[in-house]
């Protein structure tokens, strides 16, 4: 997130593995026997288990970033896109981006929220959030970058996350003199002369946007 919070993801690989071996237990049995039907519906409540805990976590999730924030910002990752990549099909179905998203949708709604997605192409995870300097692609496994323009040194997530923020709050990758301030200001006050244009009257110590990486849950 843009204010450098990680969220950890619960840990399925366990129920992952107890549904591999169940299914591979599965194909052994004999079809319409009474065990294979007693396998089936094992399988079928460890995937429910795993769908509850997940939807759990993201309810919780969804809850905290939109009762601290006035302004949600995410990324609309290609989802469809990604999942024809194998390897990466397991963790993002796993992680559920798109529930995510919705549950943020929903809440936004009913508190009051402004909730916006910014589009998929902007290169979040390319560019200094602090210089604007271009670095290009990085693969998924490069975790932190030291920018080669101003020499700051950035977590992948949270990077991206203060992009996704600039972007959604429609200050694009250009370099303020408002973003400067925030800069000299330090930490945590990177969102507050943003909260101002989006919400005037309001003067709570609540920050006004939070701009939200999903990169790790894909990766
Ligand atoms: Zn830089």
């Amino acid at each position: 997130m843009s204010d450098g919070e990680k969220v950890e993801s619960p840990d399925y690989s366990k129920l992952d593995r107890r549904i591999r071996q169940r299914q591979r237990q599965l194909a052994r049995q004999l079809k319409g026997s009474k065990r294979r039907n007693k396998t089936r519906l094992r399988i079928a409540k460890l995937h429910n288990k795993i769908a509850d805990t997940r939807l759990d976590f993201l309810h919780k999730l969804s809850t905290q970033v939109v009762s601290e924030n006035q302004t949600i910002v995410l990324e609309d990752l290609n989802v469809s896109g990604m999942v024809k990549n194998r390897r990466l099909a397991r963790a993002i179905s796993q992680q559920g981006w798109r529930e995510f998203r919705i549950l943020c949708e929903a809440k936004s709604e009913k508190f009051g929220r402004d909730f916006r997605v910014i589009n998929r192409w902007e290169p979040t995870s390319q560019v200094c959030s602090e210089c604007g300097f271009k670095w290009g692609k990085l693969d998924l496994s490069v975790r932190s970058v030291v920018c080669l323009s101003c020499e700051t040194e950035h977590d992948r997530d949270e990077n991206a996350a203060r992009n996704i923020e600039t972007v959604g709050m429609g200050h694009r990758h250009d370099r303020s003199a408002e973003l400067t301030a925030e800069a000299l200001n330090g930490r945590g006050a990177t969102v507050r002369p943003l909260r101002r244009r989006v919400a005037g009257h309001r003067q709570e110590s609540r920050p006004a946007s939070a701009g939200v990486s999903m990169s790790r849950y894909i990766s």
